[in-house]
C-alpha cells in the first residue's frame, strides 16, 4: 500500500508545484507564464497518464479481489489484434534505442476473447520488455511471436534486457512484488502490472508462465485456448493509440 501511495502522490506533487509555478510566474508577466507552461507542459501530460494507469490499475485490482472481474467475450481477429498494438509501439521503442519485431504462422485467426483485455496484456508485457530491455548492451530487440497451434494459441514476447533471477521467476505474479536492484530502481514500478496481466488471462482460460535467464533476457508465454463463441458474428477490433500512451507512461526517459 505504501507503494502506491508513493506513486499516487508523486504525480499529484508535480501537479500541485507547477500550478504554483504557473501561478507566481503569472503574476509576472505573460511571456514568462507561457515560457513556463511550455517547459512543463510534458511533464504535467506524461504525469497525468502515468496517475491514469495507476488509478485503472487499482480499480481491476479491486474488481478482482471482489469477483466482479469479468470479460466482455466476442470472436474477434487476433493476429491483426496483437499486430496492431504491438505496432504502436514501435515508435516509442525506437527512440529508446529498442526494435520490436513481429512473426505470426498464420496470417488470420479468430478467437473468442475480450479484446480490451488482450489490448492491456499485450501493453503491459511490452510495456514491461521496453522497461527492461533498455539496459541491453547490444541494443534492445523484442519479438513478439503469434504461434497458432491445435487447442491453443500462444504468443511470446521476447526480449534480450536484463532478465529474471531463477528464484523470482514464479514470484514476479504475484501483487506488488517489485524485484530490486540498482538498474530495476531506476524504473521503480508499482508492482501490480503482472498479476492483472494473469488475472486477465486466466478470465479467458488461460495461462502465462516466463522463462527467462539474468543478464540475457526474458520470454514470456501468453496462451490462449483456440475456441469460437457459436451464432456470433466475427469481429476485427479497431483500437485506440491513445491506450498505448498511458500504458507506456510508466517508463521513465
Ligand atoms: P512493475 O510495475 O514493477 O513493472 P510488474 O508486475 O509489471 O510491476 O512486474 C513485476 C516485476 O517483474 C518487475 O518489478 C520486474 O522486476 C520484473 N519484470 C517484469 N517483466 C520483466 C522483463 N521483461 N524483464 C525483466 N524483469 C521483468
Amino acid at each position: 500500500m505504501s507503494v502506491l501511495s508513493h506513486e499516487l502522490k508523486t504525480p499529484l506533487n508535480i501537479f500541485y508545484s507547477t500550478i504554483q509555478l504557473l501561478e507566481k510566474t503569472r503574476r509576472v508577466n505573460k511571456e514568462e507564464f507561457s515560457k513556463v507552461y511550455a517547459k512543463y507542459s510534458n511533464s504535467l501530460k506524461v504525469n497525468s497518464k502515468r496517475m491514469l494507469r495507476l488509478i485503472n490499475n487499482i480499480v481491476d485490482t479491486t474488481r478482482i479481489d471482489t469477483g466482479e472481474f469479468r470479460a466482455d467475450f466476442g470472436n474477434y481477429e487476433i493476429v491483426s489484434l496483437v499486430e496492431d498494438i504491438a505496432m504502436s509501439t514501435v515508435a516509442f521503442a525506437e527512440s529508446k534505442n529498442i526494435s520490436i519485431e513481429f512473426d505470426t504462422n498464420v496470417e488470420e485467426h479468430y478467437i473468442k476473447c475480450d479484446p480490451n483485455m488482450i489490448e492491456k496484456i499485450v501493453l503491459n508485457l511490452l510495456s514491461n520488455s521496453i522497461k527492461y530491455a533498455k539496459y541491453s548492451k547490444y541494443g534492445g530487440i523484442i519479438k513478439v511471436d503469434i504461434i497458432v497451434e491445435d487447442k491453443w494459441i500462444k504468443i511470446l514476447f521476447e526480449d534480450n534486457g536484463i532478465g529474471i533471477p531463477i528464484e523470482m521467476q514464479d514470484k514476479i505474479f504475484d501483487r506488488f512484488l517489485r524485484l530490486d536492484n540498482s538498474l530495476r530502481r531506476l524504473n521503480e514500478g508499482s508492482g501490480i502490472g503482472l498479476s492483472i496481466v494473469k488475472s486477465m488471462v486466466e478470465v479467458h482460460g488461460g495461462s502465462i508462465s516466463v522463462n527467462s535467464v539474468l543478464n540475457q533476457g526474458s520470454v514470456f508465454e501468453v496462451k490462449l485456448p483456440d475456441v469460437l463463441i457459436d451464432n456470433v458474428p466475427m469481429n476485427v477490433y479497431k483500437f485506440n493509440e491513445n491506450n498505448t500512451e498511458v500504458e507506456l507512461s510508466d517508463i521513465y526517459s
